[in-house]
C-alpha cells in the first residue's frame, strides 16, 4: 500500500518537473502581460479565452504535452544551440533550418503561433490554441535554460542539488529558484511589475532573435557555476535570482506587446 502510493505520488509529482518557470512562474508572467494590455486587446482576447483566463491557461502546453494527440508540440519548448556563438552566428542558426510543416523548436513555433493569431483564415478554436501557446512560450524562450546547449539537454544532463537535495541545473531554473522567494502568481506579479517606460518602450522593441539571444548568454554564468561547484545552497539566489526576476518582468511585458499587437483593433 505504501509503495503504491510513493508509486501514484511520483506519477502525479512527474509531470510538474517538465514546467518551464512552474506554475508560478508561467501565471506571474501572464499576469504582468494582463496589467500592460490596451482595453481594446483586453477586450477580444477576453472574448476569445470565454471563461478561462491568461494566468490559467499560461500552463496548459505543458499539461498536454504528454498526450499523443500533441505530440508534435514537444520540442516547440526549447531550442538547444551550441556553446561559444556571437549574436551573428546565433542568429544564422536560428533561421538554418529548412522552413517544416510543423515547427521543430521554440523559434518556429514561436513565430508560427504568433502569426496564427493574427491570421484572419484562422478558426476562433484555432486562435484559442495560438494564444495558449503564445502566452506559454514567450515564457518558456525567457528561461535561460530553454536556450541552452544540446550536448547536456539545457541542463537537464547536469547534476546538482540544491540546498541538499539532488537536481539537475535545468530544474532549479524551472522550479527551484522561481518558487524560492514563496510568492503566489499574483504576489510575483505585483512585486516585479516595476519597468520604467523606458524599458518598456525598448523590451517591447526587441525582436524575438533578441530575446532568445538574451537568454542564451545568461546560460554561461550557470553552466560555469555548476562546473565550479555543484552543490548550490541558499547563497545561489542572491547571485542568480535578480537575473530570473528580471527575466519573468520582461517576458511579461513582451507577451503583452506582441499581444497588443494582435488583439488591439
Ligand atoms: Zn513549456
Amino acid at each position: 500500500m505504501f509503495r503504491k502510493s510513493i508509486i501514484l505520488l511520483a506519477l502525479l509529482c512527474a509531470p510538474f518537473s517538465l514546467l518551464a518557470w512552474g506554475v508560478v512562474g508561467h501565471r506571474a508572467i501572464a499576469r504582468i502581460a494582463e496589467n500592460h494590455l490596451t482595453s481594446s486587446a483586453k477586450r477580444n482576447i477576453a472574448r476569445l479565452l470565454g471563461t478561462e483566463t491568461l494566468p490559467l491557461v499560461s500552463t496548459w502546453p505543458d499539461e498536454i504535452r504528454s498526450d499523443p494527440q500533441y505530440r508534435q508540440t514537444g520540442p516547440w519548448h526549447y531550442l538547444n544551440v551550441a556553446a561559444g556563438l556571437n549574436f551573428p552566428a546565433f542568429a544564422a542558426q536560428l533561421t538554418a533550418a529548412p522552413a517544416a510543416a510543423i515547427p521543430t523548436n521554440a523559434y518556429n513555433a514561436l513565430l508560427q503561433v504568433r502569426q496564427d493569431l493574427k491570421d484572419p483564415k484562422k478558426t476562433d478554436a484555432e486562435k484559442l490554441f495560438a494564444l495558449k501557446f503564445v502566452v506559454h512560450l514567450v515564457g518558456d524562450v525567457h528561461q535561460p535554460m530553454h536556450v541552452g546547449q544540446a550536448e547536456d539537454r539545457g541542463g537537464n544532463g547536469i547534476p546538482v542539488s540544491w540546498r541538499g537535495h539532488d537536481t539537475n541545473l535545468h530544474s532549479i531554473l524551472d522550479g527551484d529558484l522561481v518558487e524560492y522567494p514563496g510568492f503566489t502568481y499574483s504576489e510575483m506579479a505585483a512585486a516585479y511589475d516595476r519597468a520604467s517606460s523606458a524599458q518598456i518602450k525598448q523590451w517591447q522593441k526587441d525582436d524575438m532573435t533578441t530575446w532568445l539571444f538574451e537568454s542564451y548568454q545568461l546560460c554561461t554564468p550557470l553552466y560555469t557555476a555548476a562546473a565550479a561547484s555543484p552543490k548550490f545552497d541558499y547563497g545561489f539566489y542572491p547571485t542568480f535570482g535578480p537575473a530570473v526576476e528580471q527575466q519573468i518582468l520582461k517576458a511579461g511585458i513582451r507577451l503583452a506587446g506582441v499581444l497588443n499587437e494582435a488583439f488591439d483593433k
